[in-house]
């Protein structure tokens, strides 16, 4: 069944209506049901503990593929609790529901190459935080990674940067503050695996630091951002590299 012209633009005419009026709405009162609402939050030391269980299972090819029927979708239909947000890279070989054994309902994923930020993807995990009640934020970057790779190859060299194109480019500039950081001294996949794991962890910090939001959430001990690591050059284990919190 195709979707008529008629049905689309006026829900587009409506979602460009509620964009321009979003400074004047308050998130917390008209946008969210109450289904959506309602679940209590779970610990987020429970939820991590849960997800690198489903690793686990993974990883020894024992997956479960919970979640994953008409019974589940029935339920969700009703509303959405998902545990954990999961920001991961748009790499195909990175799909969080299968990585971490989770099924429909279970993690709230948002993937962009190189896990990067920008507003829509600020405002989709602070979705996740305070409307969906998620109380775990993941940054997973991964091994060979192609975006951190293509950032460190370029990097310093402005004529290679703007042959990549100006969307491209613009990828590559919010991973490459990382670079100046990097140990010294590495070379090849070593030093792509460094970057990894500094842009993931940049990414955590940078989320918190960009979002009052989940700041909020963090300070107040409603939600933990951390960032991790998939290994998918080894059998797909996810490390996790450093928690974020604050007193
Ligand atoms: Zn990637």
């Amino acid at each position: 069944m195709t979707t008529s012209w008629k049905r689309t633009l006026p829900a587009l005419g409506l979602g460009i209506a509620l964009g321009l009026g979003l400074s004047r709405i308050r998130l917390d009162t008209p946008t969210v049901s109450a289904q959506e609402t309602e679940s209590p939050r779970a610990e987020p030391g429970t939820v991590l503990a849960d997800l690198l269980e489903g690793n686990k299972r993974f990883v020894e090819g024992k997956a479960a593929h919970p979640h994953a029927d008409q019974a589940r979708i029935a339920e969700l239909a009703k509303g959405q609790h998902p545990r954990a947000v999961v920001l991961a890279c748009a790499d195909s070989r990175v799909a969080p529901e299968i990585v971490f054994d989770q099924g429909l309902g279970d993690i709230f994923t948002i993937r962009v190459a190189g896990n990067t930020l920008d507003a829509t993807i600020v405002g989709s995990v602070e979705y996740a935080v305070e409307h969906l009640g998620s109380s775990l934020v993941l940054v997973m970057g991964h091994a060979r990674c192609g975006a951190v790779r293509t950032t460190l190859d370029v990097y310093g060299k402005p004529d290679a940067l703007v042959a990549l194109g100006p969307n491209l480019e613009a990828l590559v500039e919010r991973i490459a503050p990382i670079v100046p950081a990097l140990p010294a001294g590495l070379e090849g996949e070593a030093r792509i695996e460094a970057a990894v794991e500094a842009n993931a962890a940049f990414v955590a910090h940078q989320l918190e630091a960009q979002s009052e939001i989940v700041h909020h959430a963090v300070e107040s001990k409603k939600a933990t951002v951390i960032a991790g690591v998939y290994d998918l050059a080894h059998g797909g284990k996810v490390t996790i590299l450093e928690k974020s919190e604050k007193k």
